[in-house]
């Protein structure tokens, strides 16, 4: 019996320690979410800051093509001003010309206003890129050494897999069953020591009478209160 007891702290062990491995893999695929997470943010407001860039620039050249047609249109104002008979039409057209004017030096404040803007972002996004190419080395450090500890880790689970199976080979079948059935029951953990008369899975005390056979090794024995199987443990 002590030696079927033996495997099964052994067994649980094993687990023990897959259950381990499973949640510091599960915390590596978080760590490596929230990395990928921080650059497509990045990368996103960049995109955003270059579609403001290119609206800008979009405006610049219609304003700049504005402007000209204006230019074009003072010309040839300014040329049928010779050929007008009448001070009125020439007060009129002297005035369209004014307006002419006046719109474009709205339009070329516009442009300067574009041009300032431009240049914000234009230095806004040179800031980003350096910020950019820290950022994603560091990310590629950091992979890599996620890919390691991953490696490591799945390694370590192959060679608990080939314990696991080596040891519960070695376990009376039906043994097996109530340990896998326990370990259902109990929320993964089915062995536990008992050290001072005190069950580490639930932390009550034995019975004495119990803690008494309990050292002897001759039997199973289930905690009276969280109905896991125990084995005594010295206490040093
Ligand atoms: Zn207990």
């Amino acid at each position: 019996m002590k030696e079927q007891i033996d495997n099964l702290v052994k067994l649980q062990g094993i687990e023990t320690e897959s259950n381990e491995i499973r949640s510091i893999l599960s915390n590596i695929t978080q760590r490596l979410d929230s990395l990928s997470c921080r650059l497509n943010e990045f990368e996103q407001t960049t995109k955003d800051e270059e579609l403001r860039l290119n609206d800008l620039k979009k405006s610049y050249v219609l304003y700049k093509s504005d402007v000209e047609m204006n230019i074009s249109r003072l010309k040839k104002s300014q040329e049928r001003l010779a050929s007008i008979k009448t001070n009125k039409e020439y007060q009129s057209l002297l005035k369209e010309i004014e307006d002419v004017k006046t719109i474009n030096s709205q339009i070329e404040d516009q442009m300067l206003e574009c041009l300032e803007q431009m240049d914000d972002i234009e230095r806004v996004l040179a800031d980003r890129n350096n910020e950019y190419e820290k950022l994603s080395e560091q990310v590629n450090k950091e992979k890599q050494t996620i890919d390691q500890e991953t490696e490591k880790n799945n390694k370590r689970l192959a060679e608990l897999d080939t314990e696991w199976k080596k040891f519960s080979g070695k376990i009376d079948p039906q043994l097996l069953k109530t340990y896998l059935m326990v370990r259902d029951k109990a929320g993964g953990i089915a062995v536990v020591p008992v050290k001072d008369a005190v069950c580490r899975g639930c932390n009550i005390n034995i019975p004495p009478q119990m803690y008494n056979d309990l050292q002897r090794c001759d039997s199973l024995k289930f905690c009276p209160s969280c109905q896991r199987i125990i084995y005594w443990k010295d206490t040093n």
